[in-house]
C-alpha cells in the first residue's frame, strides 16, 4: 500500500527521509504491537511535556498503518521518544485538500490512521475540521483519544469561573477587527478564552480593556513546560505589564472572566440591541424576552416589559 502511485504523487518530495524515523527506543506502551480496527483516529499529543500523552495514544501509534502529521520532524521526534516506527504522512494547510481523499481511501480500503497535530488535540486550531467531516460523511469509523490540550489547561490554572466558558480561537491580528470581533463577547456571561501570540500580547491585552471593560485576566505561558507561568491581574494592568518588560517567551493562552454580576447588558442600550435583534430575527415577544434575559442575566419580568414596548413599535419613550 505504501508505494501507491497516487500517494507518492501527492506527497511530491515531502516524505520523510529514510531513516529519519528509524532510532528505536522500547516500547513504552502495553507490549505487543496490535494492529486497530480500520478507521480514523484522533490522537492528542502532548503541548510542551513530552510525558502528556496516554497509554492508549501510544499503542494506536504504533499499531495503525500511517500517521498523518503536520511536520513529520515535530511527530518524528516524539514517535522517536517512545520508540514507534510508524509511516508518517505529511497533513497540513498546503496538501490538505489533495492529501484527504487519499487518506479516507486508505481507511475504506480497511487501514487504520492516525491523525496528530504538531502540538495538543488536533482541530483546535489546527488541522483536522475537514478529515473529520467527510469520514463522517463516508460512514467512517472515527474517534477520538483525548489529551493534552493548551486552552482548557489555561482555564484550569487562571483561578477564574470555570463552569461556562467559551473558546475564540485566534483573534484577528490587526486592532480594528480584533476590537470589532472581541465586541461580540461583550454581554456574554461567560469565561473567554483565546490562543495569542505574544507578540501581539500587549497591544490585544489593551483591546480587551477598551472592548470588554476591565476584566480579571490570566496570561497563561509555557504550560506544562519548565518556565510554565500563570500571570493574573486586570486586562489593563497586565497590558502595561506586558508593554514595559516586552513580549513573554514561548506560547501564550489568554483566559478572560466574565462580565461582574449583574453587569452584563445592564445599560439599556446593550438589552435594547439584544431584543431588537431579536425581534427583527422573527421571535415572538415572549421568546426574545427569554432569550435576552438568558444571555444577559437580566430579569424575565423586565426584559419581557421592555420587549414589549420594543415589540409594539414603542420605543419605551426614548426620543
Ligand atoms: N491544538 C493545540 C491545543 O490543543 O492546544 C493548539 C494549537 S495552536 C496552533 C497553538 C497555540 O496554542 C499557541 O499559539 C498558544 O496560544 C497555544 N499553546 C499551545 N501550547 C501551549 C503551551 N504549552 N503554553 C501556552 N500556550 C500554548
Amino acid at each position: 500500500m505504501d508505494d501507491q502511485p497516487d500517494l507518492d504523487a501527492a506527497l511530491d518530495g515531502e516524505f520523510p527521509e529514510e531513516g529519519d524515523n528509524d532510532v528505536v527506543a522500547q516500547p513504552s506502551g502495553s507490549g505487543a504491537i496490535r494492529k486497530p480496527g480500520a478507521g480514523l483516529y484522533i490522537v492528542a499529543t502532548p503541548i510542551g511535556n513530552a510525558g502528556d500523552i496516554t497509554l492508549r495514544a501510544l499503542d494506536i501509534l504504533r499499531g495503525v498503518d500511517a500517521i498523518a502529521c503536520e511536520d513529520t520532524r515535530v511527530t518524528g521526534k516524539l514517535l522517536r521518544r517512545y520508540g514507534i516506527r510508524t509511516r508518517m504522512l505529511p497533513y497540513h494547510d498546503h496538501n490538505a485538500a489533495k492529501m484527504r481523499p487519499i487518506l479516507l481511501d486508505r481507511i475504506a480500503q480497511g487501514q487504520a490512521i492516525a491523525l496528530v497535530s504538531d502540538a495538543g488535540t488536533p482541530l483546535v486550531s489546527d488541522p483536522g475540521f475537514k478529515l473529520v467531516r467527510e469520514a463522517k460523511d463516508r460512514g467512517l469509523a472515527l474517534t477520538h483519544l483525548p489529551g493534552a490540550n493548551a486552552a482548557i489547561t489555561a482555564l484550569v490554572l487562571s483561578g477564574l469561573p470555570s463552569d461556562r466558558f467559551l473558546f475564540g480561537g485566534f483573534l484577528p491580528a490587526k486592532s480594528g477587527a480584533r476590537r470589532t470581533e472581541l465586541d461580540l463577547f461583550r454581554t456574554l456571561p461567560a469565561t473567554l478564552i483565546f490562543y495569542e501570540s505574544a507578540q501581539r500580547l500587549a497591544e490585544m491585552l489593551t483591546d480587551v480593556a477598551a472592548s470588554l471593560g476591565n476584566r480579571e485576566v490570566a496570561v497563561a505561558r509555557e504550560l506544562t513546560k519548565l518556565f510554565e507561568e500563570v500571570r493574573r491581574g486586570t486586562a489593563s494592568d497586565l497590558s502595561a505589564h506586558y508593554t514595559e518588560k516586552g513580549p513573554p517567551k514561548g506560547e501564550v493562552v489568554v483566559v478572560i472572566g466574565p462580565p461582574a454580576e449583574g453587569a452584563a447588558a445592564s445599560d439599556a442600550a446593550d438589552m435594547d440591541g439584544l431584543l431588537k435583534q431579536a425581534l427583527q430575527g422573527g421571535m415572538s415577544v415572549r421568546d426574545a424576552a427569554a432569550h435576552v434575559a438568558t444571555i444577559t442575566g437580566q430579569p424575565k419580568k423586565q426584559v419581557y416589559a421592555r420587549a414589549l414596548q420594543l415589540g409594539t413599535g414603542g420605543d419605551g419613550g426614548e426620543p
